[in-house]
This record gives structure tokens, sequence and C-alpha cells, in this order.
């Protein structure tokens, strides 16, 4: 079983022709550019004009980021969340920067996908098919993540049409968006929210600078009495604020494949170095805690994969009835990156110097991957969110109708139409034990069984009180820890899905039952966390992983060491 992406030998049996042109398409791009050449890019921080303008030509945007009915009749044209996902994997493999402008095209056209303005739907369908690439223009220098303060606003001209003033910050591909999709409040009395598209080409746009110093263009752009007609006008009101975390839902979930596609590029680096590298006649990975590194790495890596692909189901399948999604997806965000950089910290380790040549994609790797957990809210504002759902999860579940493997070839409209954008508390998910217990025959499953029973009895018996519940210090680490376990529902979903060798799930849960037993020390280190509290904190932190030597080994031996020299970019 493939459990990475390699490019050189990149499938993916479900997808059809069209699908795999693309992916072919791209691969063949990056591997013809060779690595020196994107490195040099990365080194440069120059624009990558070149690959906007392969993407125009092979129109793949214009297939991958219209719902079909804006295709202009090309079949391959759909917004299929599983291919969106997996590209956004692909390209994080080969670049971050060109990750980046993908990612901020797709929250650019959230709004516009989202809104009822037919003509604005035509532009940038329009301007998909003459290869356009779009932005989002959220956040200002001042409001970081509480965008209710943004001042950005428009003002009636008394013709029926604004003007669009004030200054934005971090929007990425503001230097060639012909669509900004910008948020605002109408200053006409009424200080609604109101979401309304700029063009960079205008007089009235200024760009301002780059806010950052690397190849992708974070622009600082500021509007100087622009004016706005209806046709430039997406939304107003709740709509317009719902349209605004709505599609940061939509983006966030292409977050985490960007982290899996730079760690798995790495992992290829660092696995082929080291076993490679001798010192005192020994190989480097026959040390003992140089193959536990990339055990753990490769483990970690692998269910970093598998929870997004069994997530991205759950989103493709979600309607008004079914919102589970709000919970694995900002799981995805806040989990799945922070492995991400834990998979580099523990490569990196072990590669030492080797990290720091120019030479490698790993020394560019090493700086990017730390960007994914930090954009589409911090970690601490998905943990918040994550919180929320919480007492619905542990205790009120609800059968749903199980959730096949979404690969159709069909639009996932309901992501433009999520409806408002709160009763988070009200979503209910179906009961998480039973998938535990189906592998209970395996110690570290039934390892972490103890320690999710004994978290639900802290939840439970001891729960947070008014204050600690208000305070992130206990709220956070609490939080994460209840990630952990629908992470592991997740990974545990797929794994049946694919009929995954036991070995491979045993030792997932071995780091599994060590991370768990992490975040419980965090809480009780907490000042304010209660004795009580501290007894099952402990209870979980007793919990070890039980070792398998023949079974470490095995996994070592048939999937990790065997990946030395499996791929290596062209040069
Ligand atoms: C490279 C890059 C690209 C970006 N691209 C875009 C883009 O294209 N379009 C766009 O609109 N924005 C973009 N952003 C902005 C990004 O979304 C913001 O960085 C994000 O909203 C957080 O704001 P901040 O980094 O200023 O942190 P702040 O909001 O200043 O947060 C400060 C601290 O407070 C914590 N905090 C804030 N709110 C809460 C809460 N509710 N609960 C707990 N803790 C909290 C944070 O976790 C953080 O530790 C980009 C940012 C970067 C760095």
């Amino acid at each position: 079983m493939n459990f990475l992406i390699q490019p050189k030998k990149y499938q993916n049996p479900q997808w059809d022709e069209g699908t795999r042109a693309i992916f072919d398409k791209t691969i063949a791009f990056f591997e013809a550019r060779g690595k020196q050449r994107v490195l040099d890019g990365y080194t440069r921080k120059e624009w990558d004009q070149e690959f906007v303008d392969f993407i125009g030509r092979e129109r793949i945007f214009a297939k991958l980021l219209p719902p079909s009915e804006y295709g202009g009749g090309d079949p391959d044209c759909r917004w299929d969340t599983a291919r969106n996902s997996e590209y956004a994997e692909l390209l994080s493999f080969y670049s971050h920067s060109q990750w980046y402008c993908y990612q901020v095209t797709i929250l650019g056209l959230g709004p516009i996908w989202m809104s009822k303005n037919e003509k604005a739907k035509q532009r940038a369908a329009k301007l998909l098919r003459e290869g356009a690439i779009f932005a989002f223009g959220l956040s200002e220098k001042k409001h970081g993540a509480d965008i209710y303060s943004t001042e950005t606003s428009l003002t009636p001209r008394g013709d029926g049409q604004w003007v669009a003033n004030g200054e934005k910050y971090y929007i990425g591909n503001g230097n060639k968006a012909k669509m900004v999709s910008t948020l605002g409040k109408m200053k006409d009395g009424t200080d609604d929210f109101c979401f309304f598209v700029s063009d960079f080409t205008h007089k009235a746009f200024e760009l301002k600078k780059n806010c950052v110093s690397h190849q992708e263009y974070v622009a600082n752009f500021a509007l100087h009495d622009y004016p706005i007609s209806a046709d430039d006008l997406l939304e107003r009101g709740t709509e317009a604020w719902d349209a605004s975390l709505n599609t940061v839902n939509i983006g966030k979930f292409n977050i985490g494949p960007a982290s899996i596609g730079t760690a798995e590029h790495c992992f290829y680096e660092a696995i082929t170095h080291s076993s490679n590298r001798v010192l005192y006649g020994k190989r480097v990975t026959d040390m003992s805690h140089v193959r536990k590194n990339f055990m753990d790495a490769w483990l970690r890596l692998v269910a970093m994969r598998t929870y997004q692909r069994r997530a991205t189901d759950y989103f493709r399948d979600a309607n008004e009835k079914d919102r589970r999604y709000l919970l694995y997806n900002p799981t995805s965000k806040m989990k799945v990156t922070l492995q991400g950089e834990e998979v580099v910290n523990l490569l990196w380790e072990v590669i030492a110097a080797k990290g720091y040549e120019k030479d490698t994609y790993f020394h560019m790797a090493a700086w990017d991957i730390r960007g994914p957990s930090k954009l589409e809210g911090t970690v601490h504002v998905n943990v918040q969110l994550i919180r929320k759902f919480m007492k619905n999860y542990f205790f009120n579940p609800v059968q749903y109708a199980p959730v096949a493997p979404q690969f159709a070839r069909r639009d996932d409209m309901f992501v433009f139409n999520q409806g408002p954008a709160k009763g988070l508390g009200a979503v209910r998910f179906h009961d998480y034990r039973p998938i535990f217990e189906a592998y209970a025959r395996l110690p570290n499953v039934t390892a972490f069984i103890k320690q999710t029973a004994t978290l639900r009895r802290l939840l439970e018996e001891v729960g947070p009180d008014e204050k600690q519940d208000a305070d992130p210090c206990f709220a956070l680490p609490l939080g994460e820890m209840f990630s952990i376990v629908v992470y592991g529902q997740l990974i545990l979903e797929q794994a049946q899905i694919d009929d995954w060798e036991q070995a491979v799930v045993n030792q997932i849960f071995d780091f599994m039952v060590r991370d768990f037993a992490r975040f419980a020390l965090q809480i009780y280190d907490v000042p304010s966390t209660k004795a009580e509290q501290r007894t099952l904190c402990q209870e979980i932190m007793l919990v070890r992983p039980v070792p398998d030597a023949a079974e470490y080994d095995k996994v070592w031996r048939e999937y990790v060491v065997v990946l030395n020299g499996e791929y290596a970019m062209n040069e």
C-alpha cells in the first residue's frame, strides 16, 4: 500500500482522465523545471509568473475551481474537494509559494461563488478561463483575527454606487488579482458587513508593498475612493459575514494538505540522505534513536494524510443536516499543520547540517512548514472553535448513515451554501466509541481507549468550571486533548476502509498514546487545575504504549527504510 505521495509514480485510481491530466501536467512542469530552479526562485524571492502562465495555459485553476455550471461546458470542471485537497498536497510537495497562490485563489473565489451576484460569477468564470488568479482581502494590519473591527468602508455616492476606502494587509496575490474579494463595512448608517470585488489594475487601488520577504506576494494595498457598482457588490449584512467565515471554512481545508506535501518531500530527502551516510563504520539509520525519529516521522505523516482523506469524505457529504465537517475541518487545520511541524523537527534532528544546505528542498521547507498553522486562524483560534463541539461529541451522539468514501465526479455545492455560520454547539456527531472498539484487539488502541475514557470522566465528573472555561491557558490544552480523540477516530475509520495492516495502525497509536499523555501533562501543569482534575490527568499520563519490538521492526523494514532512494526531484 502506498501511504505517501510519490510524484514520479503518481496515481490515484479514483481519478478520471481529465483529473489525471491535471496532476500529470503539474508533475511534468515541476520535474522539468527541476529542483535547482525551484530553489533559485525561492532564494531570489521572485514572483513565479511562469507558474501562473502554466496554470492559465493548461486551464488548471479553470478546471479545478469553478462549479461545473460556470465551467463553460468543459467536462473536467467541477468544485471537487477531494481533488482540490490532493492538488494542494501536490503543489506544496514541490513548493509552498505556488501552493499559496492556489490557496488564496480558492479563498478569493469563495465569496464570489457564494454570492447571488450573477454578473460577478460570470466575470470570475471568464477570468478563470483566461488564466487569472484571485485574492481574498479580509485582514487589516491593526486587527488580526478580530475581523469584527474591520475598518475598510463602503460609502454610498447617492447614485446607486459606493466608494470604497481602507487598507488591507497580508493579502496573497494582491499584486495580480483582477478580482480581490474584499471585506468592508457599509457606512450608510447600518454598519453592515459587505463583500465587494476590487481590481489591482484600477487606479484607485494602491499596491503599497509585499508584507513578506518571500516568493509569494502577500500584499498591503489601499483603496482610495475606489468606485463600486452593484456589479461589484457580492453580499451585505449577515450574508457577507457568513460568506467570510464560510469561505475560511473552505480555505482552511487546504492548509493541512500543504503541510502534508511539504513534510512528505522532506521525508524522502531525509531518509535517502541518512540511509546512505556512514558514521563510525555504521549507517546512520542503524542507530536506534535515528530509527525512532524516522519511524515517528513516517507514522505521523501517514496519520496526517489518513485523517485528511477521511475528513474529506465528511466535507463532501455535508449538508444542512450533517455539519460534522465543522469539527473535522478545524481539527485538520490545527492538528495536521502542527504535526507537519513535528515531522520536520524529527527529521531535522537527524539530518542536522544537511538541512541547512542550499541545494536541499529541506532548507526551504524548514521555514515554509511553520506557515500553515498560522494561516486561516491560528492554532489557538481553531482550538477554541473545536471546543464548542466537545459536549455533543462526547455526550450526545446520534446515528447517521455511514459516510462512504466520496470520489464521485460532482460539485460540492453545499460548501457555497453552508448557511449561517452560527449554531456550532448544536452540531451532533456519531458515536466515536464503536470504531475504537473495533480495533480494541490492538494493544495501543486499547491504551488509547483507556485514556479517552479517563478524559470523558474528567469532563463528566470534574469538568472545567466557568472560570477555567474562559481561561485559554486551561481551555486550550483541554481542546488539544479533545482534538486527539477526533483525530484518532477518523484515522481508524480510514484504516478500516483501506483494510490496513494492523501493525501500522498499532504503531500509529503508539505515538498517539504518548501525545495524549503530553496534553494531560499540560493540563496538569496549569496553575488553576484542581486536585481532582490533576488526579485524572495523572491517570492518563500513566498509560503507556505497549512495546512490540518485532512489529516495530517489521514496519521499519517494510514501510520506512525502503523509502531510501524512492524519490528524488529532478535536478
Ligand atoms: C503569510 C500570510 C499570508 C496571509 N494571507 C492572507 C490573505 O490572503 N488574506 C487575508 O485576509 N489574510 C491573510 N493572512 C492573515 C492571517 O489570516 C492572519 O495572520 C490571522 O488572521 C491572524 O492574525 P495575526 O497573525 O495578526 O494574529 P492576531 O490576530 O494578532 O493574534 C495574536 C494572538 O492572539 C491569539 N488569538 C486571537 N484570537 C483569539 C481567540 N479568539 N482565541 C484564542 N486566541 C486568540 C492568536 O492565536 C495569537 O496568538 C495571512 C497571513 C500571513 C502570515
